[in-house]
């Protein structure tokens, strides 16, 4: 099997377009038809089993009166003429399915005709493509002649400057290996040295394993030596998010084009839409109120009085110097700004608040705190340190810490849009713009016991640019409190609309912002690495622009919604007749 791999790799990615090509290109008679198709099926369906129903009543009647069958009435010629009708309807539908459902498999270029152990898994999965196949999954590359600007982004490796996968007996016997428990899958990388091959060989055996095919997970087009040791552990390939560009924003005078990561329809529509309006309206405007990352450990100390003197001494602003010496070594960026502190009984939570530069900061400001508590340690014996978060922080969990005193970035948007766009681009006018806000994102999150979510959408916003620019998604909790504010304004002729937000979490370097994807986002919004002249100013952008747009979606839903459009355009951009009919 081996040996018949390696004769039919060369033409692989010729085949896989071809394949991709039968796929896409096959026209169906489907296509053709004027209604839905499951309205044409019911109306086919119905007709032909009526017609049936009909004839064999009168075939009935006609033998209960002895009446010769070959005298037909008009209305029975009718009925004849209708059963052929949706016979052949039917027929051509359903028959060309079926018999397509025959043909290919076996035009599938990569169809196995070998091994038991694939035949097994093939039929279990009832995949199309047998397991070490569906690694040779590769994407044809791209074949425009790169810009200046493209050169100088960092590129993934694609197929040919590596070898194949898994082509070679060695890492046939590498796969046994970890399907057999021998070899570990975490260690597949430091043993090979080559991500690519580690990835595929583990895809491979965790198909094996699973008996489940990984065929529409892309494995090729991935720089998998970016993420080692920095965002995603033992992965098997990439899942792909389409990417969709809302604006240009028209923020502090400058505009923006935002991108955005989502498979919502209609999100990048509707943010579209009320950048539009911001822009037709003199743009919007941002203050940055507060900049600075936050953790919080728990210590715990034998009497509540001991855990008082702890808090007292980290209050007292003789002290802060001293602490914030300690702090301030782990990093050239992160500077701590203050502690705040919480008792629980004899525990005592240390909220630290530091800049991070433009790193969203996390890891920064865990070093600092680290070597906080060593320090602490000498003047406080008896501290016993039970966590290095205690969940005052607080991270990646709603909490009223973050909403009260902020986290990251605290950032206000706003814009005054005038009547006239209010009326014409987002479809509503002010005064029902104004109560729908009082009385869904104020009092109905007020009623639903809301923690920072006095909004309609946010966090739609916020995750979608947070994972094209490779921010961590799971920090759109806390970065997706926000208050929406709309005011009537100049006589109730236009709109003041704003949205507060106290804790937008992101950052330019580290993480996920400097693979290749997530770095062009970023470079898109000129925010792209660390700012070397002002450093921290391009996360403070970033947070700004986060803002910015989520005013945008603000404006917009509310607007959808105070028309009554909501509905309507969910329809129009999630449930296309083309996508019904595809799915079916
Ligand atoms: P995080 O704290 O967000 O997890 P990392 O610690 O992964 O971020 O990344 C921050 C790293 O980037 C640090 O090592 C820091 O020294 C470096 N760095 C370089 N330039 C900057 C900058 N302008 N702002 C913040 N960090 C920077």
């Amino acid at each position: 099997m081996e040996a018949r791999r390696r004769e039919t790799q060369p033409s692989q990615p010729l085949k896989l377009s071809k394949q991709l090509a039968f796929d896409d290109d096959a026209t169906k008679a489907s296509d053709a038809l004027p209604l839905p198709l499951y309205v044409t099926n019911t109306v086919f369906f119905t007709l032909f089993f009526w017609v049936v129903y009909f004839l064999l009543t009168r075939w009935r009647e006609k033998i209960r009166n002895s009446t010769p069958l070959h005298m037909i009435s008009f209305s029975e010629m009718l009925a004849i003429f209708a059963l052929f009708v949706s016979l052949i309807y039917l027929l051509g539908f359903f028959g060309i399915e079926f018999v397509q459902s025959i043909i290919r498999p076996s035009s599938d270029m990569w169809a196995d005709d070998g091994e038991e152990d694939d035949i097994a898994l093939q039929k279990e999965d009832a995949r199309k493509v047998p397991c070490g196949q569906a690694l040779d999954c590769s994407l044809p590359a791209p074949v425009a002649a790169p810009s200046p600007e493209t050169e100088k982004l960092p590129t993934p490796k694609v197929s040919d400057e590596m070898p194949d996968p898994v082509t070679t007996e060695e890492d046939e016997e590498i796969i046994k290996g970890v399907v057999a428990g021998t070899t570990p899958s975490y260690s597949l990388e430091a043993k090979l040295g080559n991500c690519k091959r580690a990835a595929a060989i583990r895809r491979e055996a965790l198909q094996r394993l699973t008996g489940k095919s990984l065929s529409g997970l892309p494995l090729e087009g991935f720089d998998y030596e970016s993420i080692l040791g920095q965002c995603c552990e033992m992965p098997v390939g990439y899942v792909q998010i389409p990417v969709g560009i809302a604006g240009p924003l028209f923020l502090d005078g400058r505009e923006y084009s935002v991108p955005m990561a989502t498979t919502e329809g209609c999100l990048v529509a509707s943010t579209n839409r009320g950048c539009k309006a911001i822009n037709l309206s003199g743009g919007a405007t941002s203050v940055l109120l507060r900049d600075g990352m936050t953790r919080a450990p728990v210590v715990r100390f034998g009497t509540a009085k001991r855990a008082a003197d702890l808090k007292q001494y980290l209050e007292d602003p003789m002290n802060f110097e001293t602490v914030s010496a300690a702090f301030n070594k782990s990093s050239r960026f992160g500077r701590l700004q203050n502690i705040k502190c919480a008792i629980a009984g004899k525990n005592l939570y240390l909220r630290f608040s530091c800049s991070t530069g433009d790193a969203m900061g996390m890891n920064m400001v865990s070093k600092g705190v680290q070597n906080v508590l060593d320090f602490l340690q000498t003047d406080f014996p008896d501290m016993d340190v039970l966590g290095i978060s205690g969940n005052y922080c607080s991270d990646k969990k709603p909490a009223a810490v973050n909403w009260i005193e902020g986290r990251g970035k605290s950032v206000v948007c706003e814009a005054i849009i005038k009547g006239d766009v209010v009326r014409k681009v987002l479809k509503t006018n002010v005064a029902s713009l104004v109560e729908l806000n009082m009385l869904k994102n104020l009092t109905g999150s007020a009623m639903a016991g809301a923690l920072g979510g006095f909004n309609a959408h946010a966090s739609n916003i916020v995750s979608a640019v947070y994972i094209a620019t490779g921010q961590d998604p799971a920090q759109n909790i806390e970065s997706s409190h926000c208050i929406t504010m709309m005011e009537g304004i100049n006589d109730g002729e236009d709109l003041h609309v704003s949205v507060t937000m106290p804790s937008i979490e992101v950052g330019t370097v580290g993480g996920g912002t400097q693979l290749a994807s997530q770095s062009a986002c970023l470079n898109l919004l000129g925010v792209k690495g660390a700012n070397k002249d002002s450093p921290g100013s391009n996360a403070r952008l970033l947070a700004r622009v986060v803002a910015g747009a989520v005013l945008a979606g603000e404006l917009s839903l509310m607007s959808a919604i105070s028309a009554g459009q909501l509905v309507k355009s969910h329809m129009k951009y999630n449930r296309s007749n083309k996508d019904a009919a595809k799915a079916s």
